[in-house]
């Protein structure tokens, strides 16, 4: 019997928070032989300059079937997510199809891919070859998620009317989620804050997230000795859980990165002058780094209580005020102009960064974050503690365990408060016990993740048996 050589085909969902994870898996993959084929949608593939491969790693593109109409709509993404359920089926059979019938590719032998696209799991059915979703959140978020459909079946949500999101309601105890601790309703997803019994988003959380049983293979971004508990419970009803990451960890130490293929790549335009103005910063540890990672909306007084609490903290801050941060896709012209002036001397806003180089760089000492699970593995990796602003999805529960389990950071409340949020800061980056313990909690799962991702580690090894299971066998 001969191996054939394995050939991966990947399709993230098409933003920022599914691709990045996607693109270093594949360059993962890549690096330990397999072949790959990374697909986008036309439209990123043209926002991404139509980016080049090279030997054994493509990068291809089907039609999202979207006008510029459906673009620029408020229900965008859900005009996204079902375009692409009812038009990229057959083109992505073709593709597959296509590519193992040119010279030198191997055929396609499995199909990963992330959440929010498990119509793609029929993909991989027409062709006869095992699937792979990369779910893209915490393990305990993924599990939160599943959970959802009892959530719903034992009567906690929909909210009965809209009093329940501020009567304390969301702060029912929930103790019946095996590997978890009692943790608030509120915390177990955004989606629970709805009063429509038809709610759309809940519905189609709870189906991506339990059609990934239909998978072969589940990956998390996640290392076992971060969420031991829930991946034990979790291990119950998935038999084949690879947890690899923090993916930027591995990344760094498997990939050469300043080469690697997805190196640069990116939706958005990286500002690289705010890395000159950290390098510029004498004191370490001295700045706070604030983003809202790529899809979160404020609205205009949720910006100002930030920029506000901000200017009272007297703290140096870089912060990314991308476009469309602000409702009505605004981005930095939406900042008060007395806020500018105010904060000139000691702050840097830039539209995008290298988020990565920018919270492993020695001046930065705490991350104001919205704790989407991408944000939260890089800054666990950077030692960075955090101060988390949760707003959607998985963000609830990953804060909460940022501030309770992990004990990396604090939450602010849902109604933010410009007088919170300066006197977080000030404990996250002063010089009180509090911010202390933080910190050297902070350091010790930088270490723990270094070590998961290192030679005999956790995530280095599940990384090596993925592989394993990826290459078939010629009979
Ligand atoms: N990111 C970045 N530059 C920025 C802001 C964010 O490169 O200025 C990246 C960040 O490193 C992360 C991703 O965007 O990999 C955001 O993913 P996350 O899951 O944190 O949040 P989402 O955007 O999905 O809400």
């Amino acid at each position: 019997m001969a191996e054939k050589r394995a050939h991966a085909m990947l399709f993230p969902f098409p933003c920022s928070g599914h691709i990045n994870p996607t693109l270093k898996l594949a360059e993962l993959l890549h690096s330990r032989g397999v072949h790959v084929t990374f697909v986008n949608t036309e439209h990123n593939h043209q926002r991404l300059r139509r980016p080049k491969g090279r030997d054994g790693f493509r990068f291809e593109s089907v039609p999202d079937g979207l006008d510029d109409a459906d673009r620029v709509a408020p229900d965008k993404t859900v005009r996204l997510y079902l375009s692409l359920r009812k038009n990229c089926t057959a083109p992505l059979v073709d593709l597959a199809r296509r590519l193992g019938a040119r010279d030198g590719v191997p055929p396609v032998t499995c199909v990963v891919i992330s959440g929010l696209v498990s119509f793609a799991l029929d993909v991989a059915e027409e062709l006869g070859v095992p699937s792979f979703v990369l779910w893209g959140t915490s393990a305990v978020g993924f599990v939160c998620t599943l959970r959802l459909r009892q959530v719903r079946q034992r009567g906690y949500a929909p909210l009965k009317d809209e009093s329940y999101l501020t009567n304390g309601y969301l702060d029912t105890p929930i103790d019946w989620i095996a590997g978890m601790p009692t943790v608030r309703l509120g915390d177990v997803s955004s989606f629970v804050r709805t009063l429509d019994p038809t709610s759309f988003a809940l519905r189609v959380e709870e189906d991506e997230a339990n059609s990934c049983a239909r998978a072969h293979g589940l990956i998390l971004n996640t290392f076992d000795e971060l969420e031991s508990d829930v991946l034990d419970a979790l291990g119950e009803e998935f038999p084949r859980v690879y947890t690899i990451g923090p993916l930027a960890a591995a990344m760094h130490r498997r990939v050469d990165h300043a080469h690697g293929i997805a190196s640069g790549l990116s939706l958005w335009e990286e500002d690289a002058a705010c890395m000159a103005w950290l390098d510029a910063q004498p004191e370490p540890r001295s700045v706070l780094y604030v983003s809202f990672g790529s899809l979160a909306v404020l609205s205009p007084d949720q910006l100002a209580e930030f920029a506000w609490g901000l200017a009272a903290s007297n703290r140096a801050f870089l912060w990314i005020v991308r476009p469309g941060l602000v409702g009505g896709d605004r981005g930095i012209d939406a900042l008060p102009e007395e806020f500018v002036a105010a904060t000139k001397d000691r702050c840097f806003i830039a539209e995008w960064c290298a988020q990565e180089q920018v919270l492993r760089h020695r001046a930065v000492g705490g991350f104001l974050t919205h704790a989407g699970w991408n944000s939260t593995t890089e800054s666990i990796w950077a030692g960075v503690p955090m101060i988390c602003a949760p707003g959607f999805a998985d963000q609830y529960i990953n804060s909460r365990y940022v501030s309770g389990e992990w004990g990396i950071g604090l939450r602010l409340d849902e109604l933010l408060r410009r007088d919170q949020v300066a006197a977080h800061v000030e404990e996250l980056m002063g010089g009180g016990k509090k911010g202390g313990r933080m910190r050297r909690n902070a350091a010790e799962w930088k270490a723990k993740a270094e070590a998961a991702t290192a030679p005999g580690g956790s995530a280095y090894e599940n990384l090596d048996k993925l592989v394993e299971e990826l290459r078939v066998e010629d009979s």
